[in-house]
């Protein structure tokens, strides 16, 4: 059988796509019984594109998530759905744009601790397809798609679930807001949570979880507390970074992304496993030395910018995914659920539409997706649109504060790869493109039915 870096990319893509899936599954090549990839998803929250080693932050060290993308990929211009946590987890777990689900507003721009709502029961998470097959199942982390138990992860495919149930700052005490739960399953087990205690505790957690399904294909969801704001470190990483407390909790969340490899390292495991890292968004610039670095991309959490929506994206699929890739084509964290449903020989859901591209012939080296614009949404509103290198912006903001939309028509033009910082407005040299990006907000618009949003409701207090 010829290996599938053998396979030229411009054989036709159907055949690519089924070939790529048979040769994913290990034990495929040998004709032994078919086990599908397990599959993790190590998320910081509120990460920028610059807060790691291996994209050139000078102070924070990150060893083992360079070591992460020295042996797997390492992508220059991956996306997350939104600038803000709920929307963007929302998409990661559906492939679908959180304006299809109703989780963005611009009023609420995510779940508070008096939210009534949550991710809809008829959305289709990556944890309930990946069952479906008989896959093992755990949400370890910040949930942030709806606290009351009608909307917690078991509710959505999780066999286990340990973490917040949303962010580590919304105890507000003036808004009525509890201190922050911990939580096993549905139940509370710790008020206020000790948040020094949170990463290391999620990764025993996941250890556990990766030690008790070796034996069978498993999907992990650990969602880090941190970055986000307040920022806590244990003892062993506090005050040992250049970088100050954000520097010792971005160091803290590294070493737990070794340990975790580590595991899937071991005979057994070796090569069985899928993972990905990424950040739900750009870094929250409001927060001072709080807040991470965009990097040379403009502005950060909150805003349609590059900055805002531009993340870390790192795969390891050891025997998989070659070492040392660096892959610049445009991928989004939209496209994690029909690629892992591919990968494991699930057919997505039919019945909805699903914003992500299935990009496994991208990540196994075999074949380029085929071009396809990427839309900004800052809550239901749309503000720009890339296709290739072009960004066109019809809206902007600024990520926090008062400040009103800013319509620009025609719409602001940056050419992303020679102008990545947003600086340049080329929209006068270029008209016909112009037209072309416009072409395609219209043609979306057109084909979008948008619920109402489900993030306004609140909770009666008594
Ligand atoms: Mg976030």
């Amino acid at each position: 059988m010829r290996h599938i870096a053998d396979i030229p990319a411009d054989i036709p893509a159907v055949i690519a796509a089924v070939t790529i899936l048979a040769a994913a599954l290990p034990g495929a090549a040998d004709g032994q019984q078919a086990r599908p990839p397990s599959f993790v998803i190590l998320l910081a929250d509120d990460l920028g594109y610059g807060d790691l080693g291996c994209y050139g932050h000078p102070t924070i060290r990150t060893p083992s998530l360079d070591r992460m993308a020295a042996e797997g990929a390492r992508f220059t211009q991956f996306y997350c759905a939104a600038p803000v946590c709920t929307p963007s987890r929302a998409a990661l777990l559906t492939g679908r744009l959180p304006v299809r689900s109703g989780m963005c507003s611009e009023k609420r721009r995510v779940l508070f601790p008096d939210s009534a709502d949550g991710l809809p029961d008829d959305e289709v998470t990556l944890a309930e397809a990946l069952k479906t097959k008989g896959y093992a199942t755990a949400c370890i982390g910040k949930w942030h798609l709806g606290h009351l138990p009608r909307f917690l992860p078991a509710r959505h495919g999780f066999d286990r679930y340990f973490g917040l149930p949303y962010s580590n700052d919304m105890h507000n005490v003036g808004r009525g807001d509890p201190p922050v739960p911990l939580l096993r399953g549905d139940e509370v087990i710790e008020q206020p949570a000790r948040q020094e205690a949170l990463t290391s505790r999620y990764t025993e957690e996941a250890l556990r979880f990766i030690g008790e399904n070796r034996d069978r294909p498993f999907f992990l969801y650990v969602a880090y507390t941190f970055p986000h704001v307040p920022l806590h470190a244990s003892a062993r990483f506090n005050g040992k970074s250049p970088r100050g407390l954000y520097g010792d909790v971005v160091e803290e969340l590294d070493a737990s992304v070794g340990e975790i490899l580590g595991a899937l390292r071991e005979p057994g495991l070796a090569g069985r496993t899928l993972v990905v890292f990424s950040s739900d968004n750009g870094p929250w610039l409001t927060q001072g030395l709080a807040g991470g670095s965009a990097g040379l991309l403009r502005e950060g959490k909150g805003s349609t910018w590059e900055g805002g929506m531009r993340v870390p994206g790192i795969a390891w699929w050891p025997g998989k995914v070659s070492a040392g890739r660096l892959i610049t084509n445009v991928v989004s964290s939209l496209d994690v659920f029909p690629t892992f449903l591919t990968l494991a020989g699930i057919e997505p859901p039919r019945d909805r539409a699903i914003d992500g591209r299935e990009v496994s012939a991208l990540l196994l080296g075999t074949a380029a997706p085929p071009e396809a614009p990427f839309f900004y949404y800052r809550d239901e509103t749309l503000m720009a649109v890339r296709k290739g290198p072009w960004k066109a912006h019809v809206l902007t903001r600024p990520g926090y504060g008062a400040a009103e939309p800013k319509r620009h028509d025609p719409p602001l033009l940056f050419q992303l790869e020679r102008d990545p910082s947003e600086v340049h407005d080329v929209a006068k040299q270029h008209p016909e493109v112009v037209r072309d990006l416009l072409g395609e907000v219209e043609r979306h618009r057109a084909g979008l039915r948008a619920p109402p949003s489900r993030l306004e409701a609140r909770t009666a207090r008594t």
